[in-house]
């Protein structure tokens, strides 16, 4: 049986997408992930910029269906079917886009070049699983010193 956990194991939060919209909701868009089309993802409305100013988008003001954008993986839904991802199309998170350290409580960059990594946490009781996003450096200071995966925090994605 295969686990649903396993769903978007090849997408991780600030790697940026190709996303075709497929439906308008008030709360937001449902979309597809070019290559990750059997995933479902949504980008809600707090995640589009607003072209009035406001703090976030409204109905009216989405991308149309059928418009092809570049977004951001946000989140990716995997604590209990099914498994969803979230975007974001807010150019500052195009740019560089952030999420709060489970560690410190403060912003780490998650897009490449960032300063922040994502860990998956999974249990053989079952599927399901949840992500934790770090500094590296959080992440680091808190292994043991007998730990032998310093090195590899420093360098996953890197190389
Ligand atoms: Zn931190």
């Amino acid at each position: 049986m295969k686990r649903f956990d396993a769903a978007g194991a090849d997408l991780v939060p600030g790697q940026r997408v190709r996303v075709r919209v497929t439906q308008q909701h008030s709360w937001g868009v449902m979309v597809e992930i070019l290559g990750h089309e059997s995933i479902s993802a949504s980008i809600d409305g707090a995640a589009i910029d607003s072209p009035s100013g406001a703090g976030r988008a409204w109905l009216g003001e989405y991308p149309a269906v059928g418009t092809e954008v570049d977004a951001v993986v946000q989140e990716i839904r995997r604590w209990s079917p099914l498994a969803w991802v979230r975007l974001t199309i807010r150019s500052q998170d195009l740019h560089s886009f952030q999420w709060l350290c489970d560690f410190c409580g403060t912003p780490t960059v998650l897009s490449p070049g960032g300063d922040g990594v994502v860990m998956d946490v999974r249990s053989a009781d079952g599927p399901g699983s949840h992500a934790i996003a770090t500094h590296r450096e959080c992440l680091r200071s808190r292994l043991h010193e007998s730990s032998s995966e310093h090195a590899r925090v420093d360098s996953v994605g890197r190389r």
